[in-house]
């Protein structure tokens, strides 16, 4: 893995990547969901040499996790859409639907 760097050696001050790694990470958030059966975490990411982003994945508890990176943009239009989801919800509920 070119470019792979251990954490001793690992220049990017908020890195908290373990061993080698290629993609430098700061651990946000680990949220369990679905009774338990899932796991979401936000973390921030920047591959190689690659754009910093937000990385969101969602893991289930016997499963590969599924990484996506979002721009800061459209992890502020994630963020936006779910809060818009609970305030609907909220709504639903207080009408008995
Ligand atoms: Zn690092």
């Amino acid at each position: 893995m070119t470019g792979a760097v251990d954490r001793a050696e690992c220049g990017v001050r908020w890195c908290e990547e373990a061993g080698e790694h290629w993609t430098h990470r700061l651990y946000l958030a680990s949220i369990p969901v679905v009774a338990g059966r899932w796991s979401l975490g936000v973390t921030i990411a920047r591959p190689g040499a690659e754009a910093t982003a937000v990385e969101l994945t969602a893991m289930a508890r016997r499963g590969t996790p599924v990484m996506v990176h979002l721009t800061t943009r459209e992890a502020q239009q994630l963020a936006a859409a779910m809060n818009d989801a609970v305030k609907r919800v909220h709504r639903l509920i207080g009408r008995g639907i």
